[in-house]
């Protein structure tokens, strides 16, 4: 499986009430990349994801998104209630008038890929936030995706469960090379979970920054306490407080 390339060129987002969400993005993704989104809250990353998938368009700019199958995961788990973890990864392929073998056959490897296969006939109510939000992300794999989109997907949810839930997205990026947009207003998640941190301002909504990271694909706790990791996070705080004086 190959990513996606995801574009955007001069794009700028005015609402309605006069709030400039974005101004002036330049912002090229090239397939099979992991790129975080980071910067303080309201300075325009969902607003990016949504151009990204389609969900809005933006006033001025273009934005072009090199593929029609696309994931995209939020803070909240958004799973139907009453149906079972399986029934709700099978939503999306639903939707999708995909055969049913097909279906059976990718919804069994999705809950595999997120370690939930013992739990497939578990309610919601029955998991945690974590398992919630791995049955989340197994519904937004059943589809394949070629860019995956993840806003603020762990927010919510403790430091350790947090930390095993990125090294989870990392291996399911590692095995299908999506390519992957991950909004978060955490400098050390950015910083772990991608191969290039783009960060942004807010008033208006612009990019301020962009860091490749220098850390290969084996991330591990090692990684996190190295002195790269540290001169890297430092680099980035510095850009971010000195954008918000
Ligand atoms: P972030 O994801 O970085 O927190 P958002 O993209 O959600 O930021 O929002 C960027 C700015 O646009 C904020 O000031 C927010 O209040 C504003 N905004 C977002 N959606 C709307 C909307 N539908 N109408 C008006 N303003 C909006």
């Amino acid at each position: 499986m190959s990513g996606a390339t995801l574009d955007f060129r001069d794009v700028a987002m005015r609402f309605p009430n006069g709030t400039v969400a974005l101004d002036d993005v330049d912002l090229s993704i090239r397939p099979g990349e992991f790129v975080a989104l980071l910067g303080p809250s309201g300075c325009g990353k969902s607003t990016l994801l949504r151009l990204a998938s389609g969900l809005d368009t933006a006033t001025s700019g273009r934005t072009e998104t090199g593929t029609d199958r696309i994931g995209y995961v939020f803070q909240d788990a958004t799973l139907l209630p009453w149906l079972s973890v399986e029934r709700n990864v099978a939503l999306f392929g639903e939707l999708d008038h995909l055969p049913a073998s097909e279906l059976s056959g990718r919804v069994t490897h999705a809950l595999d890929m997120v370690g939930l296969t013992k739990f497939a006939k578990h309610l919601p109510h029955q998991l945690s936030g974590g398992m919630r939000m791995r049955t989340s992300l197994a519904r937004s794999l059943v589809n394949n995706p070629a860019l995956f989109l993840f806003d603020e997907p762990f927010g919510a949810l403790d430091e350790f469960t947090r930390e095993k839930l990125n090294d989870d997205v990392r291996a399911l990026w590692l095995e299908d090379r999506f390519t992957g947009v991950f909004v978060t207003h955490s400098i050390a998640e950015a910083v772990y979970m991608a191969t290039r941190v783009v960060v942004m301002g807010a008033s208006p909504g612009r990019i301020i920054g962009e860091y490749d990271v220098p850390f290969g694909d084996e991330r591990d706790e090692h990684t996190r306490y190295s002195p790269e990791f540290a001169e890297l996070s430092g680099e980035i705080s510095d850009l971010l407080k000195a954008a918000m004086v």
